[in-house]
């Protein structure tokens, strides 16, 4: 091949393309001939608008250099060689066609009769040398120039089964690929033909082909990972593609039909530009970060430097788990994942709901869950009812159910509804759900999370326990937000009827999964007590029984024996707590955390009782509220309170009177995230 490159180089001289990369011209003779040939063969008035040297460089672009490329490249799209060759006269393309076709024909004759000829010994000095110091008889042979394999001379791999050749498992000692080199989507070194040697590897073939760039150059190149393809034709036509490793021998490809070898260098990291994000992690640091919401997936991450470190520091002073000899001199995409990983998991999202009672039979008559695969129950006569319908009941049980999201996860996919499941189970009698039995239970659940927390998360929706516009709804959250010490609580309840905009919501299903087919009833009291509530037949009238016992211990111990029937061992709520625990969600069997006790509950009064010693936890409605003069000045100052949200907050002042705490997430987020937005009187 090397000495065609030096004849046609001769030939060009005389008519100069742009082509950069001109110290060698790979084009076979053949090739070069047949569009001369072509030419010839026009009208003069066509000939004078086909110019040679501008149609073999323009199909050199197209990965042409050789006729069988030619004709690959013609049979799948014609057009394609005319619109590449234009201006060149529509006539020309289709007397080209024409052309190639019977070239490979009469080849192909010649090739059957001419197989047996020691061409390979010829061409052994190509072999040797890139450069064109060469023997010419094997690139003269018309076999070998018109070899519908394209092959050097004696390579057959691709001719007919040779009978006196040298035997197939003897690799060629030479034979030629075309390789590209790009860098990104951008040609970098456009298609090449080059020799290669059996022991040839693709890093050689590579640096064989960044020979003629400049010493800066080819070291810029060396830095940048590389990805080596191969194809069986030209990459924008070929179906078969594999990928190779630098290491691997380029014969070993070509003895498998793939010849033509695309480098690609991978693009310098460049930083993105900014872009807007309605990522929490992105607001919350306010920095305009690019994270793994909002960059393109091909788009290399990088960071400035300085901006990283600062944010060491910034964590490391504000206790946030960095240490500052996580410093770096450079950064890698992997230590910003790391980072970014860690603080999410400090972003807690929680929905949470009660899930209908479940009606709780009197002792010796079990009732049904009422939870069926269908809603009427149909048995055979001879069939013994073992549970009594639901309407016959006094006892209930509330299912109280938080999901904590898979916060991660929820970012990448937008889907929040993978997590872990908690579920409380409490007497519907005297465990009523409240604003602040729910807070306590919360925040238990939150904590058990995360220890410490920046931003809560929380998302309700259901009865008055949850309602954002109750006092005690918000001065609860106002605890939940206390207790955990994030610097952020959201409470977010949706409208009437958007209830299934909770993702709590779709969890409800499988708990029913596990009530299915089950009936409760609850233990039986000490006689003392089954005599006092004999006659009360709702939920209320028990209630009211207790509260009108007089005796402070008497009315205590009435308590406890009624809470006894129910979360007494072997009791109703003891089977519904083996039975949800068996259950699996989102590969994680649900976790059954305890009812809130009083002292638990109290303790949440107190937190708010910690802000206006004056309240009270009866205080709830609005005039009780407004009365209290320090109370509102903390409310003025760290919540936004609306019909669907309230959020609580740290104010972010040292000196605040309510000590509300150091902040837990960077100054620049907190002013981005809160500060900013109340000095805006942004609501939210
Ligand atoms: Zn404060």
């Amino acid at each position: 091949m090397a000495n065609v490159q030096d004849s046609s180089n001769d030939n060009s001289s005389d008519d100069d393309d742009d082509d950069e990369d001109e110290e060698e011209d790979p084009m076979e003779e053949s090739l070069v001939n047949l569009v001369g040939n072509t030419i010839k063969e026009l009208a003069p008035a066509a000939q004078v608008l086909c110019r040679k040297q501008i149609i073999l460089s323009k199909l050199g672009r197209m990965g042409i250099f050789r006729v069988v490329d030619l004709q690959t490249i013609m049979d799948a799209d014609i057009q394609m060689v005319v619109a590449a060759l234009s201006p060149t006269p529509l006539l020309f393309a289709f007397k080209l066609k024409q052309a190639v076709t019977a070239l490979l024909a009469g080849a192909e004759r010649q090739s059957t009769s001419s197989q047996f000829s020691p061409a390979g010994a010829a061409s052994t000095g190509g072999a040797a040398s890139t450069a064109g110091a060469a023997s010419t008889a094997g690139a003269t042979s018309p076999a070998n120039a018109t070899s519908p394999a394209g092959t050097t001379p004696g390579s057959g791999a691709f001719q007919t089964p040779p009978i006196n050749v040298a035997p197939a498992a003897t690799p060629s000692p030479s034979t030629s690929v075309i390789a590209t080199v790009k860098i990104g989507p951008q040609t970098y070194i456009g298609a090449h033909q080059f020799t290669v040697t059996v022991t040839t590897s693709f890093a050689e073939l590579l640096r064989l082909a960044i020979s003629g760039k400049s010493e800066v150059d080819r070291a810029k190149l060396e830095g940048l990972p590389v990805k080596v393809e191969t194809f069986t034709g030209p990459q924008h036509l070929s179906t078969h593609k594999a990928d190779a490793s630098l290491s691997a021998l380029v014969t070993d490809s070509i003895s498998l039909g793939y010849r033509h070898i695309v480098f690609t260098h991978a693009l310098p990291a460049q930083k993105p530009a900014a872009r807007p994000s309605n990522s929490a992690f992105e607001r919350m640091m306010g920095l305009g970060l690019p994270d793994r919401e909002t960059a393109a997936d091909e788009a290399e991450l990088s960071f400035d430097q300085r901006l990283y470190n600062w944010l060491v520091d910034v964590c490391e002073e504000q206790g946030l788990g960095v240490r500052g000899d996580e410093k770096k001199e450079s950064i890698s995409t992997g230590d910003i994942e790391r980072y970014l990983t860690a603080t999410l998991e400090r972003i807690v999202r929680v929905s949470n709901d009660d899930k209908c009672k479940v009606p709780t039979g009197e002792p010796g008559n079990p009732v049904g869950t009422n939870v069926r695969p269908m809603a009427a129950g149909v048995a055979l006569k001879s069939v013994r009812l073992l549970a009594m319908d639901h309407s016959w009941h006094r006892a209930s049980i509330t299912p109280t159910v938080t999901l904590l999201s898979d916060v991660a996860h929820g970012f990448e996919t937008g889907n929040w509804r993978h997590g872990q499941l908690v579920v409380s189970i409490k007497d519907s009698v005297l465990e009523p759900s409240s604003a602040f039995r729910n807070a306590a239970e919360l925040a238990t659940t939150v904590l058990a999370a995360c220890a410490k927390p920046i931003i809560l998360d929380k998302r309700t929706d259901g009865g008055p326990e949850q309602n954002t516009t109750f006092g005690s709804v918000q001065l609860a959250d106002v605890a939940l937000w206390k207790k955990t010490g994030a610097d952020l609580c959201i409470h977010q309840r949706p409208a009437a009827d958007n209830s299934w905009i909770n993702e709590v919501e779709g969890c409800m299903p499988l708990l029913n999964l596990g009530m299915q087919h089950q009936a409760t009833e609850r233990l039986r009291m000490d006689p003392k007590f089954e005599d006092l509530f004999a006659n009360e037949g709702s939920m209320s009238a028990v209630r009211a029984k207790i509260d009108s016992i007089e005796d402070a211990s008497e009315r205590q111990a009435a308590e406890a024996a009624w809470l006894a029937s129910l979360h007494g061992s072997g009791g109703p709520i003891e089977l519904l707590q083996q039975r949800f625990g068996r259950l699996v969600y989102t590969d994680r069997t649900l976790k059954i955390q305890p009812v809130a006790t009083s002292a638990e509950i109290a303790a949440m009064h107190a937190l708010v009782s910690g802000i206006d010693a004056s309240w009270r936890p009866e205080m709830t409605t609005k005039p009780a509220l407004l009365k209290l003069e320090k109370l509102q000045r903390f409310l003025e100052k760290h919540t936004i309170r609306d019909k669907y949200i309230v959020c609580v907050f740290k104010c972010g002042d040292p000196d605040c009177e309510f000590g509300c705490g150091p902040l837990r997430m960077p100054r620049a987020a907190f002013d981005e995230l809160i500060g900013n937005r109340l000095k805006a009187k942004c609501k939210i």
